[in-house]
């Protein structure tokens, strides 16, 4: 039977990228967050929450930020092991995300309602308290516009 991680593990040769393995795992206390710069083919920050023992992850194109007006792309990527949330390094050429990754922003977070159900139904509302991301944000996932460009994966990130 798949798990949530399959999808991670199978894009990665653990053998050439410093990147964490990882496993499943029930972790104690606050969930975290964290957002990791991503300096690979296209700069770009991603976004991971800590739900049911993965990191829930999107890749948003432009800095994360704390202006209500701005609405940030976040398009949802494979879960990540929460071990991923204290990767720092440097992926190599020619590996999957070859480029460089430094924490951005961590912290923790807290859903306001069911997450399983939000994500689900494409609306998550939740506060973070990080360093730079403090408040509350909403991933709304956008509408699938045509067969040919499915937007399902893609969802905007907005402050409150
Ligand atoms: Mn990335």
């Amino acid at each position: 039977m798949p798990t949530q991680l399959d999808t991670y593990q199978r894009k990665r040769d653990f053998r050439r990228t410093p990147e964490p393995r990882g496993a499943r795992r029930r972790a104690r206390g606050k969930l975290r967050f964290v957002v990791q710069r991503h300096d690979a083919t296209r700069l770009h920050y991603d976004f991971r929450l800590e739900h049911d023992g993965v990191l829930k992850s999107w890749a948003v194109p432009k800095e994360p930020s704390l202006n209500p007006k701005d609405r940030r792309l976040a398009v949802q990527t494979e879960d990540h092991p929460l071990d991923y949330g204290g990767f720092e390094g440097e992926i190599p050429e020619g590996e999957y995300g070859a480029g460089s990754v430094v924490i951005w922003d961590r912290g923790h977070w807290q859903p306001l309602g069911d997450v399983d159900e939000g994500l689900e139904e494409g609306k998550l509302d939740f506060e973070l308290a990080g360093e730079r991301l403090k408040g509350r944000f909403t991933l709304v996932r956008m509408a699938e516009r045509s067969k040919r460009k499915p937007g399902k994966d893609s969802w905007l990130l907005l402050k409150r």
